[in-house]
């Protein structure tokens, strides 16, 4: 599926990035793996159709856009996707569900690991 001119793999991902197992209103971002660099509406998505084992986003990356905005095709940092539940871009809500697994996706900043 192209999504803004980004290509997102999955199961019956739409044109905002829901996906078979994300498909509510507010499920409009996907998330980049570091693992193979490319979008994913979730992480049971990568599982279904990626042929190797998902790897979180790096620490050392978290500057670099690895979140896609379905509505407006707009790409978020890790930083900037932490820190917001809109998107900036077209003010869109994000699924605030998703932040209690961020760290399925992202690798956590440096400064917070013990
Ligand atoms: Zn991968
Ligand atoms: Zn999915
Ligand atoms: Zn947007």
């Amino acid at each position: 599926m192209r999504v803004h001119g980004h290509e997102v793999r999955g199961v019956d991902v739409d044109g905002e990035t829901r996906c078979a197992h994300y498909g509510t209103e507010r499920d409009v971002v996907a998330l980049r793996f570091g693992c193979c660099e490319s979008y994913y509406p979730c992480f049971r998505c990568h599982a279904a159709v990626a042929d190797h084992e998902a790897e979180r986003w790096p620490a050392g990356r978290r500057g670099e856009p690895a979140a896609l905005c379905g509505v407006c095709g707009a790409e978020l940092t890790v930083d900037c996707y932490a820190a917001v539940d809109a998107c900036p871009d077209c003010r869109t809500a994000f699924n605030p569900g998703c932040a209690s697994h961020y760290d399925r996706y992202f690798e956590p900043a440096a400064a917070a690991e013990d």
